[in-house]
């Protein structure tokens, strides 16, 4: 009799278990970015708004509708940022901002928080969706990171076809690029913190690296970022984007990360590890952890952005340090929600 009621009790207790699992296995989520920096609204126009917000949306469902299926968070995060890729509005991909010399240098890298495997391309310039061709390197090389002219070769050899470098230009990049000469020639500050004379441009023209976070029905986490750097960067500069723990990470047992802003500083702080460090070997929830890290670490030294964050029970962090950063997210049943402005 009595182990008759245990193994009731314990059918039950079953039962339960798997009902918790499978809830917490419908949880599925999506977080995105376009670019963080000096964006308000006084210096942009109703149109441009409407534009950027319709276009995050539009991203931000595209990642969504694979996840509500049943797809893969490494589908849905390509998926979003090959929308953002494929605007001239952020700077990834169709919209990347120009080097110092005229042309355009493209990063990307991507991470599966499965196994911790990564993929990542720096300074391509012939690739339409470096996101793709960094997710081949994951999956179809033995390498992480690929470089420049190998990268393209590492392309062509996976049939991925080549476009000419002047597909990316824009006139509004353009005129950005002049802009950000002038202020370095009148400063005479070639060398130094061409940053800071990005910033001394116009809103919203400089921002825009792209990226996305995703967790999908299987509790699995991805990150994926994408980016044209910084205008006017010269000598091969490469950012944090296309850096696994610096603007990239995933980890299914902490959290995934996306970043934007001023590169150095994201690589020197290793900023995407950090947070998720955090999350996994102080217990802190992914807000605490990017605040702390944007806002304690970044702000006081001055290194400007932000991060969106997503853990495996779907918490989402959308944390910046700078006036604004394009953004958005979707949580399983929700609508979705895009936001340029700070708070
Ligand atoms: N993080 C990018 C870079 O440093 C730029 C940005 O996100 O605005 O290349």
């Amino acid at each position: 009799m009595k182990s008759l009621y245990g193994i009731a009790i314990g059918s039950l207790l079953l039962c339960v278990g798997a009902h918790a699992q499978q809830a917490a296995a419908e949880k599925f989520a999506i977080a995105i970015h376009g670019g963080a920096g000096t964006i308000e609204k006084s210096s942009m126009t109703p149109e441009k708004e409407a534009a950027y917000r319709a276009k995050l949306e539009e991203a931000l469902n595209a990642g969504y509708r694979i996840l509500e299926q049943g797809g893969a968070s490494l589908d849905a995060v390509v998926a979003a940022v090959n929308v953002m890729e494929d605007s001239p509005l952020f700077n990834a991909g169709k919209g990347a901002v120009y080097t110092y010399d005229g042309t355009h240098e493209l990063d990307a890298s991507i991470m599966d928080g499965r196994n911790r495997q990564a993929g990542a391309v720096a300074g391509v310039k012939r690739v339409a969706n470096p996101i793709n061709l960094a997710r081949m390197v994951m999956e179809d090389s033995p390498f992480v990171m690929l470089a420049g002219a190998g990268a393209e070769s590492f392309a062509k050899s996976r049939g991925v076809p080549m476009v000419d470098n002047k597909t990316f230009d824009t006139e509004e990049r353009r005129e950005q690029l002049e802009r950000a000469k002038k202020k370095l020639d009148e400063e005479n500050q070639q060398d130094k913190d061409y940053r800071a004379a990005v910033d001394a441009l116009p809103a919203p023209y400089r921002m825009g690296t792209v990226g996305a976070v995703a967790l999908d029905k299987h509790g699995n986490l991805a990150a994926a970022t994408s980016t044209g750097g910084m205008t006017a960067k010269r000598y091969g500069r490469i950012g944090d984007a296309p850096i696994i723990g610096a603007g990239t990470f995933a980890d299914n047992t902490s959290c995934a990360v996306s970043a934007t802003g001023h590169g150095e500083y994201f690589i020197r702080y290793n900023v995407a590890a950090d947070i998720c460090t955090r999350v996994a070997y102080q217990g802190k929830s992914v807000a605490a952890a990017a605040d702390e890290v944007i806002n304690q670490v970044l702000r006081p030294i001055g290194g400007t952005g932000g991060v969106i964050v997503l853990d495996a029970k779907g918490n989402i962090a959308l944390t910046f340090n700078t006036k604004g950063m394009y953004r958005g997210s979707r949580a399983a049943g929700q609508k979705p929600e895009v936001a340029i402005f700070g708070h």
